[in-house]
This record gives C-alpha cells, sequence and structure tokens, in this order.
C-alpha cells in the first residue's frame, strides 16, 4: 500500500502540515504548489513547517 504515491494541492499550513505526517508515517508525498515562492503571513505561523519541508 505505501509504494503509492500521496499528491497533496497546495503547500499552506494545512498542506505542509498532512505531508510532514504522512512522510513521517512512510508514505511518499509529493505537494503541487501553484505560486513559485512561498510567503509567510501574519504571524508566520506556517514557518516552521516552511523549514522543515524541503522543495526540488
Ligand atoms: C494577511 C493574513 C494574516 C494572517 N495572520 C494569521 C496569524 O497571525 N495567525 C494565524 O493563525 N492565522 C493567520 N492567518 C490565517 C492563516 O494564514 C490561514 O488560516 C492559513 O494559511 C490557512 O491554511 P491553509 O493551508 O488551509 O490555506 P492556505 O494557506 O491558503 O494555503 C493554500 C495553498 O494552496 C495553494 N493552491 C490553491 N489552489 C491551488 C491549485 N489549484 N494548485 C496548486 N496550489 C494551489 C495556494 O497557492 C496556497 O499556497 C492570516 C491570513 C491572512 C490572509
Amino acid at each position: 500500500m505505501k509504494d503509492l504515491s500521496i499528491a497533496i494541492v497546495g503547500a499552506g499550513t494545512a498542506g505542509l502540515a498532512t505531508a510532514i505526517l504522512l512522510a513521517r508515517q512512510g508514505w511518499r508525498v509529493e505537494v503541487l504548489e501553484r505560486v513559485p515562492s512561498l510567503q509567510p503571513v501574519g504571524a508566520e505561523d506556517s514557518a516552521p513547517a516552511l523549514r522543515a519541508c524541503r522543495f526540488t
């Protein structure tokens, strides 16, 4: 089962948190984001998630 890839659309807080949780459980995850560069908003609460992810 875990040889399947999971695609997550959107690298916002929800998408990145989901990607991190699934990857830690051994799933292969691909995050698809429409904007070329992610920017923090507000209190920059997604900064830790951004740092935890590597984008190719
Ligand atoms: C100005 C501002 C300040 C804020 N300040 C705070 C704060 O201080 N504290 C706080 O807790 N919350 C704050 N928020 C709210 C917080 O940003 C949101 O609740 C949170 O970002 C929602 O996360 P999300 O992942 O659901 O959606 P989003 O962060 O909107 O992420 C969705 C992502 O999906 C991408 N996407 C959409 N459609 C597609 C598509 N078809 N293909 C590929 N990619 C796609 C978008 O480009 C985006 O990157 C603020 C919001 C704004 C606008």
